[in-house]
């Protein structure tokens, strides 16, 4: 057997991924959530995990410093999707990419100043709907922006709204529903054609159990 790495997403998306692993026979021989550590054997001797931020997953899988990745489709629509395939939609951490405005605000008819974590997707989708927009790149708090004025419009993570609702701002328009895909390597996807199949045929079944 040849060793595969799968990198995960830390936060949400790993609390909901570790379920359906363990449902597909990969568990970590330690406890995640209690150690600082960043890679985790497993039961099956052969497959590692890597517990990365969502932004560093494509990356790892794309070089092929990880085999496999779990990530949210808004990071994978971000970064393009060069070099690796997106052979499952595993159907958790889902929610919404949105644009948000503060309540009350005017739609603008002129050039938009939007903020947004998101600068690829918010480009494309502000090009395709022909309005002019500039866009200011946050990490984080994206919600302060329009209130303070830093921007007109944010384009974020919507799952509840409470978020949103909390600081004063309001949906206004869908650009894509998202969830947590997972990604192989391309020449992975070759060269350890059966180890990583057999993965993939393990986490399809899950999923298409719990759907
Ligand atoms: P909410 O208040 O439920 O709309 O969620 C608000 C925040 O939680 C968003 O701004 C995101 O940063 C984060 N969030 C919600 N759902 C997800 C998800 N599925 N994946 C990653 N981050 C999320």
């Amino acid at each position: 057997m040849t060793h595969i790495t799968l990198a995960l997403t830390k936060g949400r998306i790993l609390n909901d991924a570790l379920p359906l692993l363990r449902r597909a026979d990969i568990v970590p021989s330690e406890d995640i959530a209690g150690s600082r550590k960043l890679v985790f054997f497993t039961n099956q001797a052969h497959i590692r995990l890597l517990i990365l931020r969502g932004v560093d997953v494509p990356t790892y899988v794309q070089f092929g410093a990880a085999d496999i990745g779990i990530a949210g489709k808004d990071i994978l629509l971000e970064d393009g999707g060069d070099g690796y395939y997106e052979p499952i939609d595993l159907g958790i951490a889902a929610c919404r990419l949105m644009t948000a405005v503060a309540a009350g605000a005017q739609p603008l008819k002129g050039r938009v100043i939007v903020a947004t974590k998101y600068i690829n997707v918010a480009r494309a989708f502000y090009a395709q709907r022909g309005r002019q927009a500039e866009f200011i790149k946050l990490y984080g708090a994206m919600e302060l922006a329009p209130i303070l004025n830093l921007a007109d419009e944010i384009v974020d993570i919507v799952d509840t709204g409470n978020t949103l609702r909390a600081n004063g701002l309001v949906t206004r328009e869908h650009i894509a529903d998202i969830s947590s895909r997972v990604i192989v390597n391309r020449a992975a996807m070759k060269t350890k054609f059966a180890d990583i199949q057999s993965i993939l045929d393990a986490l399809r079944a899950v999923v298409e159990n719990q759907s």
